[in-house]
């Protein structure tokens, strides 16, 4: 990419985030671009059905191996467009595991099973799978390279072929990643990158027989209104306010480390970071000074500082969102026990893991999505009630419920949330195998998690025989009656 730190009509420039620099551009594709991509991949579909499961699954490997050979450009990539460095590896290293998960599950779910029978001896059908032929991928910032394989991988699998668009906030990773596609034939011309903001995202969808977006609320809400113009599904994935739930005879320890973990990994710019957090009464000093010692011993991974794991506020307007969730708590009383500021260092930004208590629901860092490692703690006099806080949300991603197995569970089981994490934190983030639908404002369309999650990229089709001998069966009487016959 070629350096040019201006935004022009034709080129949109990119902020590295740990030095704030515009070092890098892009040239969003047009709409015309876009369709021109959408054709030559529809070309392609018939071709690549007819590969097979096992077929679409080797040319997946295949790209995979390509990846883990260019795995020092694409982590220096999106070092450069996030900013962080311990997840950046992870998520680079998650491609084989997310192609090698899909090569375990598919070819058994894609089976549409041989031939079945009904109430009626001469009737048999058959199921089949009819894949979307050109699913629309469109992804976020905060995982730039994951998020952006997340769906595309399984549709795939399933027989579709794939456009993708990133965010225009974190496009570095292209470059190398589609070097790595350029090399795997026939991979490469049914699945295709374009590069651009939302005018970009606007074309994608409207070249797509089906949309999977991972983002905000605001941007799934005009997503989904185009799709439904459109007649054609879109998949959403969008924000959330993940509570933690701390009852009395939890392991403290574990909880503290455990929370502080699940609010400030990829420094707290993840849709399943935890938000906020609920403790009960009987716990609440031990647990927030455990949390307080948890959460100031993180170190920012800025230049000055060796081995430091926090990353900086990737998009510079999250800076702004989380300045007013913090200020908006301190004028309504919040006391700032840790953090409370976002330095700029180097050029970064760099929110410090802050801990606020005295916080209610009329504060917006405890009900809007704040995007950075802030973890508000309230006391609750019991469970009950911080069951009904947990669930005075638009939203419901997640959540974690911390304390005996027995009546932790029995709280995640009414906590209005796709998934709940029992004494632990984000475990969907390690365990993919069960369905998750996502309640409320956080998302719509079915699990992108679990076997059976591929079958969102498939129509199913039902094709029924008859094997009726002899004359007209029985129900072909009111065309019998209507031809005068008897
Ligand atoms: P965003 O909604 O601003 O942008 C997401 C994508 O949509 C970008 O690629 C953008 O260019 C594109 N876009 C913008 N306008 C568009 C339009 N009109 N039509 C089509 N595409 C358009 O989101 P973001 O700020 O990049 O990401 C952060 C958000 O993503 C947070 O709310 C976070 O919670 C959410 N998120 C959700 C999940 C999940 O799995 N639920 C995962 C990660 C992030």
């Amino acid at each position: 990419m070629t350096v040019d730190p201006v935004s022009t009509d034709d080129w949109l420039a990119v902020r590295n985030p740990r030095t704030g620099a515009l070092d890098a551009r892009i040239k969003p594709t047009s709409p015309a671009e876009v369709a021109a991509r959408a054709r030559r991949l529809r070309a392609a579909q018939p071709a690549w059905a007819e590969l097979g499961v096992e077929g679409r699954i080797e040319a997946l490997r295949a790209f995979a191996k390509a990846c883990a050979k260019r795995r020092d450009d694409l982590v220096s990539a999106l070092e450069a467009d996030t900013g962080r460095l311990t997840e950046t590896a992870m998520e680079v290293d998650a491609i084989a595991a997310m192609v090698e998960r899909w090569a375990r599950w598919a070819p058994d779910v894609l089976n549409p099973g041989g031939e079945r029978t009904t109430g009626h001896a001469e009737l048999v059908w058959r199921q089949h799978h009819a894949p979307y032929p050109l699913l629309g991928v469109i992804s976020p910032w905060n995982s730039p390279l994951g998020l952006s394989l997340i769906d595309a991988v399984p549709a795939l699998i399933a027989g579709c072929v794939v456009l993708i668009k990133p965010s225009e906030v974190t496009p570095r990773f292209l470059e190398p990643l589609g070097a790595a596609l350029a090399e795997c034939a026939p991979l490469n011309t049914v699945l295709a990158f374009v590069a651009g903001a939302a005018q970009t995202g606007e074309a994608v969808v409207a070249q797509a027989d089906a949309v999977c977006f991972t983002g905000s609320v605001a941007t799934g809400r005009k997503v989904a209104v185009a799709c439904a113009q459109r007649l054609i599904p879109a998949f959403l994935e969008l924000g959330g306010k993940d509570p933690a739930i701390v009852l009395e005879g939890a392991d403290l320890d574990r909880a503290a480390a455990g929370i502080a973990w699940g609010g400030t990994m990829n420094a707290g710019q993840l849709c399943l970071s935890i938000e906020r957090v609920y403790v009960e009464q009987a716990v609440a000093d031990a647990f927030t000074e455990r949390l307080v010692g948890e959460m100031a011993r993180l170190r920012h991974c800025d230049a000055d500082t060796p081995g430091g794991a926090l990353g900086p506020v990737i998009f510079e307007p999250q800076a702004a969102v989380i300045r007013r969730h913090l200020d908006d708590a301190r004028a309504k009383g919040a006391r700032v026990l840790t953090g409370g500021t976002i330095e700029q260092r180097g050029g970064g930004l760099w929110c410090a893991p802050t801990v606020l208590t005295r916080v209610d629901h009329s504060m917006a860092v405890m009900t809007e999505e704040t995007f950075g490692p802030l973890l508000p703690v309230m006391t609750v006099s019991d469970a009950a009630q911080a069951l009904q806080l947990a669930n005075d949300t638009i939203y419901g991603l997640s959540a974690s419920v911390w304390g005996p197995e027995t009546r932790a569970a029995d709280l995640a089981a009414r906590i209005n949330a796709g998934a709940v994490s029992v004494n632990d934190a984000a475990l969907t983030s390690l365990v993919q195998d069960a369905e998750k639908m996502a309640f409320g404002q956080s998302g719509l369309g079915g699990s992108r998690m679990g076997p059976g999650s591929i079958l969102r990229f498939v129509r199913k089709k039902a094709v029924l025989l008859s094997r009726f001998q002899g004359a007209d069966p029985w129900w072909f009487t009111g065309a019998r009656l209507q031809a005068g016959r008897s």
